[in-house]
């Protein structure tokens, strides 16, 4: 199974076995040593979310048992029922929407030696549901993460070895999605990421 695309350039010591591919990373400068940096929602933006996830968390566990509607007009309702009888008293549970940017997840890597950072994975475009399941709004698009540093124990930089796993071939992804995509699209599709940090010990 192929190496993505947009990691190309960095990767090295590939290995590949049934599903999975396993690489390492390594700057064009040669280096292979790395801080890692993941995206993270500040205060405000955690703020603005809690309602939804305080709705979302109140429509499951409020009442005996939940469930869905469909009106006329095509929207969902979302009950909560008091007793155990679908004809027992129930209440709606209006669900706020989700704020754009609560789940862009971006992890940036940058060079211990010459400080270049490199993107290795953004939930808006990178992977299967990035590529192809959903389209990025223009907030979305804009939207700039805020970083922190993952800290090790020791302070110091490490080495980066990413697996990823493509289920099937390009020629079975293209029957079995009916999307059209070239070799290098479906090298970023894949079903799964794995990002692992090794450091000297
Ligand atoms: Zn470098």
């Amino acid at each position: 199974m192929p190496i993505p695309n947009y990691l190309r350039t960095i990767a090295y010591l590939e290995k590949s076995k049934n599903h999975f591919t396993t690489f390492h990373l390594k700057c064009i400068c040669g280096c292979t040593l790395f801080d890692v940096y993941e995206s993270y929602l500040d205060k405000k933006e955690k703020d603005l979310c809690q309602p939804y996830y305080d709705a979302l968390d109140h429509s499951v566990t409020g009442g005996c048992f939940s469930n869905c509607t469909k009106d006329e007009n095509g929207n969902i309702h979302h009950w909560i029922y008091f007793t155990h009888s679908i004809n027992g008293p129930r209440e709606e549970v209006i669900i706020p929407p989700e704020p754009f940017f609560a789940h862009i997840k971006v992890i940036k890597i940058q060079c211990s030696k010459c400080g270049k950072e490199y993107i290795i994975y953004d939930s808006r475009y990178n992977g299967y549901s990035g590529m192809f399941c959903t389209e990025c709004s223009e907030e979305q698009k804009k939207y700039i993460p805020h970083f922190k540093l993952k800290k090790r124990r020791d302070h110091s930089p490490v080495e980066v070895c990413i697996e990823v796993e493509h289920d099937e071939s390009l020629e079975a992804f293209k029957e079995n999605t009916g999307i059209d995509c070239s070799f290098d699209e479906y090298t970023d599709a894949y079903t799964c990421i794995t990002i692992y940090s090794i450091d000297t010990n």
